[in-house]
């Protein structure tokens, strides 16, 4: 059995490293993996690779730094001869990215089986691309593999059960990740202080709106007189804090450089708390067992907010500075490492495709 897998965004990597390992277990599976090119730097591709041991892509497409309708048409067309050369059984992608959508779309367009890991997932907030992203690819996917109960429950409202597609919990791929490589964490190379607050700040619709970003980094900033941010810098919000004339020099927030996932898990393993606007990091932080403040709205994440070891802050400068004192004041109870699954959801994947029947 034959499957491309499709990858362009670093969540991405981090996913596939899990499910790579598992396809390259199978006797029968043989694995080709596309890397679409949105995530190019060393330090956000290049570096999980190698760490990781994630094979080398047998295609790089190249594609990056376009608008959403030009990176996503050029993928496209770029991944359609990829299938037409290389005529795999499965295509497999994962998560929310124009990555996603643009291999599921080529295959389902060619009748190519599509594998979806982490479908389910839903934010109704339609102005995320994200969002768009997610809803299409589970439309077109013969397989949708779900993280969580809340996931199955989104798409049975929106009525899959009547698109003939086949739909499972299999947990999250991300939970294995965590488990497999928490053992190989590494100090990073970067100077990070004993005791810290670990940030992550990238999404869109943070970083594009200048008022909401002026606000989270007044926040941080406030935060970091008491508690230091480490806070390993996306180059999107890079670029955003550069073009505001950020005064880097001045901070108190300890910026790094983006880190592998290696250094990053001894990051989660370290810190006091988590503040993040990424999705990944969320669940990363509960599995590590440190609370969470989320700097969104709402998140697809639902579970940890239920079980309170998540709360949900937006972008409000008091807001965010309020509940960051509270948590630093009274450490949450977390509670008992289950909403994702058990750590075997690559398996389980490579069992679901496998073993994929038509209904
Ligand atoms: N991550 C990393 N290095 C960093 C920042 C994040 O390895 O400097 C990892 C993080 O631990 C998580 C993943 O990247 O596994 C999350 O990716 P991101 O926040 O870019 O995307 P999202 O999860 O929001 O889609």
């Amino acid at each position: 059995m034959k499957i491309v897998t499709v990858i362009g965004a670093r969540p991405q990597f981090i996913k596939a490293a899990v499910v790579s390992r598992a396809i390259a277990q199978h006797p029968d599976m043989q694995e080709i993996i596309v890397h679409t090119g949105q995530h190019f730097d060393e330090n956000m591709s290049d570096i999980f690779f190698e760490e990781m041991q994630i094979p080398k892509p047998d295609y790089n497409l190249h594609i990056n730094g376009l608008g959403h309708g030009a990176m996503t048409g050029q993928m496209l067309e770029k991944i359609e001869a990829v299938l037409l050369e290389e005529k795999p059984d499965w295509v497999l992608v994962y998560g929310d990215t124009n990555s996603t959508l643009a291999g599921a779309l080529a295959a389902c367009k060619l009748h190519i089986n599509v594998a979806h890991v982490e479908a389910g997932l839903r934010s109704f907030n339609t102005n995320m691309p994200e969002e768009i992203n997610r809803i299409l690819t589970d439309r077109i996917s013969n397989l949708l593999l779900c993280p969580t109960e809340t996931a199955i429950r989104n798409l049975e409202q929106e009525g899959f059960g009547n698109f003939g597609c086949k739909v499972e919990n299999i947990g999250d791929v991300m939970q294995d990740a965590a488990l497999f490589y928490a053992p190989r964490a590494k100090r990073p190379a970067q100077a990070v202080p004993e005791d810290f607050i670990l940030c992550t700040v990238h999404r869109a619709e943070n970083t594009d709106d200048n008022r909401k970003l002026q606000n989270l980094f007044g926040a941080l900033e406030q935060i970091s007189a008491q508690t230091t941010v480490v806070l390993p810098l996306h180059p999107r919000t890079r670029k955003k804090l550069e073009s505001a004339h950020y005064d880097f020099g001045n901070s108190r927030i300890c910026f790094i450089e983006p880190v592998g996932y290696l250094e990053m898990v001894w990051l989660l393993s370290h810190c006091r708390m988590v503040m993040t606007d990424s999705g990944g990091l969320q669940k990363e932080a509960y599995f590590f067992k440190k609370f969470c403040l989320t700097l969104r709205e709402e998140t697809e994440w639902v579970e940890l907010v239920e079980n309170g070891v998540n709360r949900l802050v937006g972008t409000d400068r008091d807001t965010i500075t309020a509940a960051a004192a509270q948590c630093l004041a009274q450490p949450a109870n977390m509670t008992e490492n289950q909403l994702y699954g058990n750590g075997h959801a690559g398996e389980k994947v490579v069992e679901m495709v496998y073993n994929y029947r038509k209904s």
